[in-house]
């Protein structure tokens, strides 16, 4: 690798490839993606580098280490199916793993393959740029190193670009200001402390039981109430372990027929045809089993309105029954439709507010004004604070490949190219940006889905393909603008059939201010899948390989 100083010239010499580059390829991100994107190129033969920002492998679970972090997914779900052995000798503990517990899994399978060596920590990529007359890229990192390599793969997540709101006079607050997505390492000391926390959209609802705890006095700025249904999360014996170990390949099987690519059974029957006690006691029985099923107790709550209604009224009853204070149940009440801004799952989440040392604060009379040396100023008053924390988000699914300054064919940068919205094909592949591959990239199943077969549908996809290219001596593969166009049509056509884009909310980018209105993700991982290898069968169709 090239960097600043002069003595690494003969290290980038060691390092280069038959073809004169680098790399055969560069992988940027070290989360689910990154790690076996690397495991995959490597295992075919190629020379990869990986980029990561943070010291150590996880991504969105390296830096998310905030005080009830858990996965929505089950754990048994959340977990790679591409080596056999792997899925067999992990053991998780609980029926939803912790941040901590999916790190460590993380940190195995690094160790496991062998992959620390390919990835350089503490690296942020700055700027990638196509070079037509060689067909490869170009990366620079912040640190000043550059490197080419024939392939770019962006495993930057979906939920990976922190956003923090503009606050007035955030930099004057003398106290602590952390973000849930960039959680400090050391911990934070909140015992007996004045806490505020900004946001109540998953991160917000899972840390705010957690402040609660520790706490002198929590403040709960909210500025839309959520929707949340409990996780019953419970410890996972292994009795129940091994009865899926047993089958896993059926069981992953089997989930990957259903539309989000998680095991749930789906209600055969349409809300709109159940009278008032099959409704509550479906909705019950789903609550009680608890998480993200809750939405599929009926076939059709995504796609009607007054389906969904059920749903979401089952949910404003359960807030009205759980917390004592009307006023404060009332304030806690979403009248949206549920689930077409993410779900939110949590553990004890309504109860906290029940407590005598937790405060909401409802923006929606009064916003935030500014922050002051010691607090926030709310309509007109100042809330007293020793700890502020930011619960308030990502630019999600587009954030993080824009904040790197891609540059493809003609020097078009990805920025302008999305201006009004990302277009890609297939979720990974963007016309005018040759051997660039975004793993679960916008109008792929991504966050409507279970990410991790999302991913590794992703990474064996890009493999193949990068090894369909070697096999006939093809150097450059890039999408049609037309292929891409098509399938961004699609996108949408799949989307409007359904409720969600109704809603405000991250999927449509309605969270950042300017960002335009897209709905971001495809609906359907199994649609998605026959899609995807219907276009390998066919020798890549959509795609020009020169
Ligand atoms: P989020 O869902 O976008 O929530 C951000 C919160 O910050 C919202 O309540 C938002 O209010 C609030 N906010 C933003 N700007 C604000 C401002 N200027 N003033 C006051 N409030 C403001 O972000 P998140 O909670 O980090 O979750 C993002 C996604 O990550 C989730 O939807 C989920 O997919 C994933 N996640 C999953 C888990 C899990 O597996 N359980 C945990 C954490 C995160 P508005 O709603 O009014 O915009």
């Amino acid at each position: 690798m090239a960097g600043n100083g002069q003595s690494t010239a003969t290290q980038t010499r060691e390092i280069e490839t038959a073809d004169g580059l680098d790399f055969d390829a560069v992988v940027v991100g070290a989360g689910f993606a990154g790690l076996y994107m690397l495991h995959k190129l490597r295992s075919a033969g190629l020379k990869v580098c990986v980029f990561e920002s943070g010291k150590g492998v996880g991504g969105t679970w390296y830096w998310n280490r905030y005080p009830g972090a858990r996965c929505d997914v089950p754990s048994m779900e959340y977990s790679y199916q591409f080596d056999p052995d792997l899925q067999q000798e992990w053991e998780w503990t609980e029926r939803y793993a912790s941040q901590g517990e999916i790190l460590k899994y993380l940190e195995h399978v690094a160790d496991r393959f062998d992959l620390r060596r390919g990835i350089r920590f503490e690296t942020t990529v700055k700027t990638a740029r196509f070079d037509e007359a060689a067909g490869s890229w170009v990366v620079e990192t912040e640190g000043g190193d550059r490197v080419s390599a024939q392939f770019l793969i962006m495993a930057t997540g979906c939920l990976s670009a922190r956003y923090t709101p503009d606050f007035e006079g955030m930099e004057a607050f003398e106290g602590m200001v952390c973000h849930t997505g960039k959680w400090p390492e050391a911990g934070v000391d909140t015992a007996g402390k004045r806490v505020g926390v900004i946001g109540t959209g998953s991160s917000g609802i899972q840390v705010t039981p957690m402040l609660a705890r520790d706490a002198e006095h929590l403040f709960v700025l909210q500025r839309s109430p959520a929707y949340s249904v409990p996780s019953q999360n419970r410890p996972l014996g292994s009795e129940e372990q091994n009865e899926i170990k047993a089958r896993y390949g059926e069981f992953r099987a089997e989930a990957k027929r259903n539309r989000a690519g998680i095991m749930y059974v789906l209600g055969e029957n349409s809300a709109l045809d159940a009278d008032g006690q099959e409704l509550q006691r479906e909705y019950e029985k789903t609550w009680d089993v608890g998480g993200l099923g809750f939405t599929a107790a009926f076939r059709d709550i995504f796609d009607s309105v007054e389906a969904n209604k059920t749903a979401a009224d089952f949910v404003r009853d359960k807030i009205a029954y759980i917390v004592r204070d009307p006023a404060v149940a009332e304030a806690l009440t979403p009248h949206t439709l549920i689930g077409c801004k993410r779900l939110c799952v949590d553990a004890n989440y309504f109860d906290t507010f029940n407590r005598s040392n937790v405060t909401l604060v409802d923006l929606r009379k009064g916003p935030i004004e500014r922050f002051t040396k010691t607090g926030i100023v709310v309509a007109g008053t100042e809330i007293p604070l020793d700890v502020i924390v930011l619960a308030t988000g990502f630019d999600a699914i587009t954030g993080a490949l824009l904040r790197i300054d891609i540059r493809g064919r003609g020097g078009i940068e990805l920025k302008q190219k999305w201006a009004e919205g990302p277009g890609t094909y297939l979720g990974h592949s963007i016309a005018g940006f040759p051997n660039m591959f975004a793993i679960t990239g916008p109008c792929s199943p991504s966050v409507l889905s279970n990410l991790v077969p999302s991913i590794e549908q992703d990474v064996d996809w890009i493999g193949d393909c990068i090894g369909y290219m070697r096999e006939r001596g093809r150097q450059v593969v890039e999408a049609t603008p037309e292929a891409e166009a098509g399938w961004v049509a699609h996108v949408n056509d799949v989307a409007q059939r359904t409720i969600y884009p109704l809603e405000d909310s991250w999927y449509v980018g309605a969270n950042i201010p300017g960002k335009p209105r897209v709905f971001l993700p495809y609906i359907g991982f199994p649609d998605y899948v026959e899609r995807c290898t219907e276009v390998a069968d066919r020798g890549y169709t959509g795609y020009v390989l020169t």
